[in-house]
């Protein structure tokens, strides 16, 4: 467990998060409940912008709003001066709702909609990450309609493939992200681009994996990156004003992860700053304008979600399953890629784990397990479950299924909570419920 100040189990073996006592949480807000430690947000987003001007100067982080996005997540990083990125029309009118600005949002996506640009264009973002072809028309004709130049990078694809534990340089062109630059495609949208009276191609955009450890993997990215952004200055005549390298630091999730703290995960900024000075100065190329757009490293461990123990299934000999208010509508990763977590006893946390159990979701799928064989004191019906490292990817991937409903989330800072997210009604469901008129 990566425990820190603002996450500990107090002497009265309590679990608290952000100065506030899980079991007092769940009493006023009921559970599920998913937890955001506000303090330790703003600690990682101003380590890595700090990081970024202290090592680099020119430059800024975007947080990726994928990994946990609602209206007060946008509040902070609006606070802490840094930017966003944006994947859909729903993240970009959560965005302009919460009052950011879209100047300071790069817009992503490998099938963005016309009515998505439409809406990111007309209120002025900032940057489109071209990932696309068919983009380049509509992003020209929505931006002269604004009389305006629109900015653009183009994701490229390095062929740098990064996993948690390994990574891989592959001549693959075969991903439905990026432009292959082991080809012409990278130069012939580039070159598309060049030629759009308003569009300004300001450089280029490339995430290698997420959930990465490996830190060699990133300075292999800049390595053919900065590669190709010479090439592009010496035999195109292209300049590469700013080089975005995307998000995928690795965070602790369960045993056998690395625990970081806040400055320690500065590494990953040290290293992307550190080998591009180094690469720009070596080959010859002019400092870009750096950018990350990292986003688990940023919300993951601020996140923890509660549950109350229910049902309790001893098969003798088998396995002990205890079962939670929750699951896969709150928490799909382990369902959906076998992610792993670690739990603790919110309301005894300093009892002795002398059982080992399972805890399974109460969703109607037998893959909804939240964990497998993990050891607690033993747990009764009414304790709080409190499942660590759930801040990123856990909500924004929630869902109805069997019409649970979608847990609040809470934020928590010095001792205070405040609710970020409403939890769900009944009422909520039925909304967009309709009774059948067929028209013909
Ligand atoms: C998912 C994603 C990120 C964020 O990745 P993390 O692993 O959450 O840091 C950043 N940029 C792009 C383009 C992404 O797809």
């Amino acid at each position: 467990m990566n425990l820190r100040k603002t996450l500990k189990v107090n002497d009265r073996g309590i679990l608290e998060i952000g100065g506030c006592e899980c079991t007092e949480l769940v009493e006023r807000y009921s559970s599920p409940l998913y937890v955001m430690d506000e303090q330790y947000i703003r600690d990682v987003v101003r380590a890595y912008k700090k990081t970024i001007e202290t090592t680099y100067g020119n430059g800024n982080m975007a947080y990726a709003s994928k990994a946990f996005c609602c209206k007060a997540i946008y509040d902070i990083m609006r606070e802490e001066g840094v930017c966003i990125d944006v994947v859909s029309g729903g993240e970009i009118y959560t965005a302009i709702k919460s009052g950011f600005d879209l100047n300071n949002a790069y817009f992503h996506g490998n099938n963005k909609l016309y009515s998505e640009l439409k809406l990111a264009i007309d209120n002025g973002i900032g940057t489109v990450v071209v990932d696309n072809a068919d983009e380049a028309d509509m992003i020209d004709e929505l931006a002269r309609a604004c009389k305006r130049e629109q900015k653009v990078l183009v994701r490229i694809n390095p062929g740098v493939e990064a996993h948690t534990h390994s990574f891989i340089q592959t001549a693959k062109v075969d991903s439905k992200f990026g432009f292959s630059i082991k080809n012409d495609d990278a130069l012939d949208m580039i070159k598309l681009l060049k030629g759009k009276k308003n569009i300004r191609f300001a450089g280029l955009h490339c995430h290698i994996g997420s959930q990465i450890f490996d830190k060699k993997a990133f300075a292999l990215a800049v390595d053919v990156v900065t590669d190709y952004v010479a090439y592009l200055a010496t035999e195109e005549g292209i300049e590469v004003q700013e080089l975005n390298f995307g998000g995928g630091f690795g965070v602790h999730y369960a045993e056998g992860d690395p625990k970081y703290n806040v400055e320690e995960y500065c590494d990953y900024v040290k290293l992307l700053t550190f080998a591009l000075k180094d690469c720009a100065e070596r080959k010859g190329i002019a400092m870009p304008k750096f950018m990350i757009e990292p986003g688990r490293s940023i919300v993951g461990e601020a996140g923890i979600t509660l549950y109350k123990v229910g049902a309790i299934k001893d098969i003798k000999g088998i396995r002990k399953y205890i079962a939670i208010d929750g699951g896969m509508t709150d928490n799909i990763r382990p369902a959906l890629y076998d992610a792993k977590y670690e739990a603790i006893l919110a309301n005894r946390a300093s009892e002795k784990c002398d059982d080992i159990v399972t805890v399974a979701g109460k969703c109607c799928e037998s893959g909804d397990i939240i964990l497998k064989d993990v050891s607690l004191p033993k747990a009764r019906r009414g304790d709080i479950l409190a499942v660590l490292t759930t801040g990123a990817y856990c909500y924004s991937m929630s869902s109805n299924y069997n019409r649970n409903l979608t847990p609040a989330v809470v934020f928590v800072k010095d001792g205070k909570s405040a609710v970020a997210v409403k939890a769900q009604t009944y009422e909520d469901l039925i909304r967009a419920d309709n009774a059948l008129d067929y028209k013909d």
